[in-house]
């Protein structure tokens, strides 16, 4: 991102100077795949790709925002705001401000420029960083008093509210938590949390399949509900059980024979991984990154065989990615049927992982994958311009 030149760009739009710059990051789950609506545990890092607000406080109620990415503005009252599907980016501010709004707090005027380097619609959450650093924005400008869990829990009430995303907790909380050489040991059931740090010689690296999602909210529908029944019937059988969470999985063995087999599998990824993301965070903290990556692996086939989310497309970055020098563990991330790898490589080994999965990934599917190299970011901050 060249932010010289969204200065410039502010100066020219709005013929004054920004008060503040806000970064919010993108993220990306390191392990934790389909836990969270099961009040499970995920460990997501913040990437090093954000997006960025310029801005300065007005002395009216008037929004006027600028989205450099789409090459489009847009105005609107904080004390009116309604949905512009003309331009659906502001939708995510307007949301952001409509919930401040909500809970009682006054919001001034603002000249907004927006740009980013999150890849959109990609799964590494572009959404939530737009939510997060406009709801730091205000907070700033308008000098409110909020709590960063709180400023989270807005930015996703904002994308179920006013976007109408059914979206968890994770990216929103991730974006604005996060920390420098660290994952975010994240409880989805009651939002406790840790920092548990990176060796700084892993490097992230995010394999994008290019492969269209297909029937991502049906079989996303359908997974929810198949959870939701073994629940059911582990509660009768068990009592005590919420969510899967609860269920150990011995209890859960030996209750096999109450559900079909399809929905026993189902409910088996989610108590394993929920356990893998328990041993991934002990392996961090003995410094054994083999072992975390062994935890990817798994991970992955108890997505492809158990959950049944994973496709060919995947399941070929992270087979072609395992044998590369320096490849600790990989494995896919978000919903599935489509969208990214996430893969754990040593730093030193990067460049040649790159080529090598590029190389083979397209030699097997015609595809060119596209690759981000990361290290674990800060969670959302601002400074002060002037
Ligand atoms: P993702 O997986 O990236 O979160 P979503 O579909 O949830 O995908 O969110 C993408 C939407 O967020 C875009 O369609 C756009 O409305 C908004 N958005 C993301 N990045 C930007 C940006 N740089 N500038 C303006 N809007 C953005
Ligand atoms: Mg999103």
């Amino acid at each position: 991102m060249n932010l010289d030149i969204m200065i410039q760009t502010y100066r020219q739009i709005f013929q004054r100077n920004p008060e503040i710059e806000t970064r919010a990051p993108g993220r990306v789950n390191l392990i934790g795949e389909h836990t969270d609506y099961n009040d499970g545990f995920v460990l997501p890092v913040d990437i090093d790709r954000a997006i960025w607000i310029y801005a300065s406080g007005r002395n009216d109620t008037l929004v006027r925002a600028h989205s450099l990415d789409y090459g489009q503005t847009t105005s609107f009252d904080t004390d009116r705001v309604e949905r512009d599907d003309n331009a659906v980016w502001s939708n995510y501010i307007r949301g952001v401000i409509a919930e401040y709004r909500k809970r009682g707090d006054r919001i001034r005027g603002m000249d907004l420029l927006v740009s980013g380097n999150v890849p959109i619609g990609s799964g590494l959450s572009s959404s939530a960083a737009l939510e997060v650093a406009t709801a730091e924005t205000c907070r700033v400008l308008s000098g409110l008093t909020i709590d960063p869990v709180a400023l989270a829990l807005l930015s996703q009430s904002a994308e179920r509210q006013f976007v109408g995303v059914q979206c968890g907790i994770m990216d929103q909380f991730v974006s604005t938590l996060g920390r420098e050489s660290a994952a975010l040991f994240l409880d989805c059931r009651d939002l406790s949390y840790q920092w548990v740090p990176l060796p700084t010689e892993a490097c992230i690296v995010i394999c994008d399949s290019r492969k269209q999602r297909s029937l991502q909210t049906s079989e996303y529908n359908e997974r929810r509900a198949e959870c939701e029944g073994a629940v059911a019937v582990l509660n009768q059988a068990l009592g005590n059980i919420r969510a899967l969470r609860d269920v150990t999985l011995e209890q859960l063995e030996d209750n096999k024979h109450l559900m079909p087999e399809m929905r026993y599998r189902r409910a088996r990824h989610v108590v394993t991984e929920n356990q893998r993301v328990l041993s991934a965070v002990q392996a961090l903290q003995d410094g054994d990154l083999p072992q975390f990556g062994r935890l990817m692996y798994d991970s992955h086939a108890s997505l492809r065989d158990d959950y049944e989310v994973s496709c060919r497309e995947l399941d070929i970055l992270v087979e072609v990615a395992a044998p590369l020098p320096g490849t600790l563990g990989a494995r896919m991330t978000g919903a599935g049927f489509g969208g990214c790898t996430v893969n754990l490589v040593a730093c030193d080994a990067v460049e040649d992982f790159q080529a090598g999965v590029i190389e083979k990934y397209q030699a097997k599917t015609d595809l060119r994958p596209l690759v981000y190299v990361s290290r674990p970011a800060n969670g959302v901050t601002h400074r002060r311009l002037q």
